[in-house]
């Protein structure tokens, strides 16, 4: 079975991880497994090139094959923003409320109440060689500046797809739809090919 280190410290994508690698010969662990390990500095311009940091950062600390993800919010009307500062809008101690807060002053300086957006994300796989695997996924919908719903997390509330926020979907009905669901299930299939090709190697 290949190890593979989770790039990320985030639970809920450990578990979306997890789930969507069912079946694959593959053992996936934490990076919690490898003590206090220092954080990558992600000063890529694109979500590609901040994976790829964080897959190779880990790759070289822990010594294991690595799959990291960048993912953000691009809003239409705002040039593409935040796109890859989607977690620290508001500034290096930005939560939910302050990013979402931003969002909407944002909004209403460009005089709109709404705009086409998309979510995005990039998923990159990095072997022990240096092999890289790639896969994208976005999910296109509407930002508009009133919330609805309470479940998923950062922007979800005031992100429409059809009359409902994605904080109105189950997590079942948002991974149907989510970039994190889309970029997860072809990084799968390109996972299962790979493994396939190389099966002799550890
Ligand atoms: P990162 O991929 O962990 O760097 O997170 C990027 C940021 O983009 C998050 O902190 C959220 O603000 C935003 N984001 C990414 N995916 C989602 C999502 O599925 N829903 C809401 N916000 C998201």
């Amino acid at each position: 079975m290949k190890k593979i280190v989770i790039a990320t410290k985030n639970k809920g994508k450990i578990k979306e991880m997890t789930n969507a690698f069912q079946g694959l010969d593959v053992v996936l662990i934490p990076l919690s497994g490898f003590g206090d390990l220092p954080d990558p500095v992600e000063n890529g311009r694109t979500f590609a090139e901040n994976a790829r940091i964080k897959a190779a950062f880990y790759m070289k600390h822990t010594g294991c094959a690595c799959l990291a993800d960048d993912s953000g919010l691009e809003v239409e009307a705002l040039g593409n923003a935040p796109g890859i500062y989607s977690a620290r809008f508001a500034g290096y101690h930005a939560d939910d409320r302050t990013n979402n807060e931003k969002l909407l002053a944002e909004l209403a300086h460009a005089g709109r109440t709404e705009s086409p957006a998309a979510y995005r994300c990039v998923l990159v796989f990095m072997d022990k060689d240096g092999t890289e695997l790639l896969a994208e996924g976005r999910c296109g919908g509407i930002i508009r500046s009133t919330a609805c719903g309470t479940g998923g997390f950062g922007y979800d509330p005031y992100f429409y797809v059809g009359d409902k926020t994605i904080a109105e979907l189950t997590l079942k009905e948002k991974n149907k739809i989510s970039h994190r669901g889309a970029a997860l299930r072809k990084m799968s299939q390109e996972l299962k090919e790979y493994l396939h090709e190389n099966r002799n190697h550890e």
